[in-house]
């Protein structure tokens, strides 16, 4: 039988009636797709894939067993190394980690791992009934500061061992950026619950509202008798560009944007939090962030949004397929612009004036591409006199974020480098004896399965750790 040299398309929303709700734009492969795409893995020898893949899921072996149409055996396959399938089967950029060593790729387009791995797992959680069992107890403590995808999974990891593990969530939902971060049209919530949820049958206890260096200090979690703590707090501290005009009503950041929308429901008709809807909005910033502030500003009523970048679509840091789900939708991609300002209203004549201080517009500057700088993409170089005004009511920055120095600040002799991130060796050990890191606190902001995989070498150096106590 001939390969199909392109990939199966997965089905979705229609983009004109997807941009007006917050439901999964992407509907899943059916069975008959996904059996007809497995075919398409030519399995070979040397497994390129794998090694593309940060957590190393045997993606060869749990292709043949959909071949097989034994999709509960393709999932325990996944579930081996990979704890959150149905979020990485949604939000992993395949493109550039395991597709892009895919072997069909060389000529044709890779097998959609991504999409299968998506599918086995949404199998798995409609037709799996049997709830985890909590492991009996080894007797020793851990602590985990934060829960997202690196935090769930070092507690994950651990609970089946036998250690009595509690999580510590700032927020009121656990989850990280999985809930607060990612719309609920990438990545539905009731997936992320269940993940909770699993890890609760587990024996973990997830303590939302506390805040470790505000609630509690690292120092206490050992004196209430934790005996390692692992700091998965993420990278949730916003950057701004420093223009003028960023203190204006209706500049927002996008961390700020998205919580309300996703965790507070400012969406909804009876919000608990305000969100400005409709009007026109810029998003500043080319990343699966910006891309997600967007398209949720677009959902909540905008009646035109733009994407303001510096680079081009070719340096764009977005996963693909939520650039080409954004330009579907309509989403007004401003490349090579950068913004200089951002314009508010200001009426002398009568300072009570309920329009003062409000966003009306952002200046913009025309963009070139010069030489690679250090992250080796062309630096973007101003073009001088090409200024240019765009009339907006809102203004997005989704131009990064960093660890937040709270807990560094409140932790005796816990190494952060000069980007706020906290210094780990090998084995995810900071500075501090028994205080293990990882995901985006460590990295900065980074992806779900770099994060998951730092939450699993923590673990295990934690249980080799404490067990040679
Ligand atoms: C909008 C958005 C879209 C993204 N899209 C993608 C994508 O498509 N694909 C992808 O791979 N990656 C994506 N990412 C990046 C990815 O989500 C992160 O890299 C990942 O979530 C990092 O996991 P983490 O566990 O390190 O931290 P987080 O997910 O940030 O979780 C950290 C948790 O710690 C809590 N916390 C912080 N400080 C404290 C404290 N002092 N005490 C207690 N709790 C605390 C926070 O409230 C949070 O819940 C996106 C990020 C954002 C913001």
């Amino acid at each position: 039988m001939a390969l199909d040299p392109k990939k199966h398309e997965m089905p979705a929303q229609d983009p004109q009636v997807r941009a007006h709700n917050f439901d999964e734009v992407a509907l899943g492969y059916t069975e008959e797709m996904a059996v007809s795409e497995a075919q398409r893995c030519l399995n070979c020898k040397n497994k390129p894939c794998v090694s593309g893949c940060p957590v190393n899921v045997n993606i060869p072996d749990f292709i043949m067993k959909i071949k097989e149409k034994d999709y509960e055996g393709a999932y325990q396959i996944i579930n081996k190394t990979s704890s959150l399938p149905a979020v990485c089967g949604r939000v992993c950029p395949q493109e550039t980690q395991c597709e892009a060593k895919c072997t069909m790729g060389v000529k044709f387009e890779p097998v959609g791992i991504g999409r299968l791995e998506r599918y086995v797992a949404d199998w798995h959680n409609e037709n799996a009934k049997e709830k985890a069992q909590a492991p009996e107890s080894n007797g020793h403590k851990v602590a985990i500061v934060g829960s997202g995808p690196s935090g769930l999974t070092c507690a994950g990891d651990l609970a089946k061992k036998g250690y009595k593990v509690s999580v510590f969530e700032a927020l009121h939902t656990a989850g990280g950026v999985l809930v607060y971060g990612i719309p609920e049209f990438r990545l539905p919530k009731a997936i992320v619950a269940r993940e909770v949820e699993g890890l609760k049958d587990l024996g973990v206890d997830v303590e939302t509202n506390v805040i470790i260096g505000k609630t509690l200090t690292v120092d206490e979690l050992f004196d209430m008798g934790y005996e390692a703590v692992f700091i998965g707090s993420g990278a949730g501290l916003p950057s701004f560009m420093n223009i003028p005009g960023e203190s204006l009503k209706g500049v927002y950041s996008a961390n700020e944007y998205l919580t309300r929308s996703n965790l507070m429901k400012a969406f909804r008709d009876d919000p608990r939090t305000p969100i400005m809807k409709g009007g026109k909005v810029a998003v500043v910033g080319g990343g699966n962030v910006a891309m997600d502030a967007a398209r949720t500003a677009l959902r909540l009523g905008a009646e035109h949004v733009y994407i303001v970048y510096r680079r081009s679509m070719e340096e764009l840091p977005a996963r693909a397929e939520e650039v080409e789900h954004a330009k579907e939708e309509g989403i007004d991609f401003r490349l090579l612009n950068n913004p200089v300002e951002i314009l508010g209203y200001n009426n002398p004549d009568d300072p009570r004036d309920p329009k003062n201080g409000f966003v009306t517009g952002i200046r913009c500057i025309r963009m070139e591409l010069g030489e690679p700088d250090a992250s080796g993409r062309r630096r973007p170089v101003p073009i001088e006199g090409s200024e240019f005004e765009l009339d907006v009511d809102a203004v997005i920055m989704a131009i990064g974020t960093s660890p937040n120095p709270l807990i560094k600040n409140t932790t005796a002799g816990l190494e952060v480098n000069r980007r706020g991130g906290i210094v780990v060796n090998e084995d995810g050990l900071t500075s501090r004896e028994a205080v293990y890191a990882g995901g985006d606190a460590v990295t900065g902001a980074a992806t779900v399965i770099s994060a998951m995989g730092a939450g699993k070498l923590a673990a295990a150096s934690i249980d080799k750790y404490l067990s040679s106590k």
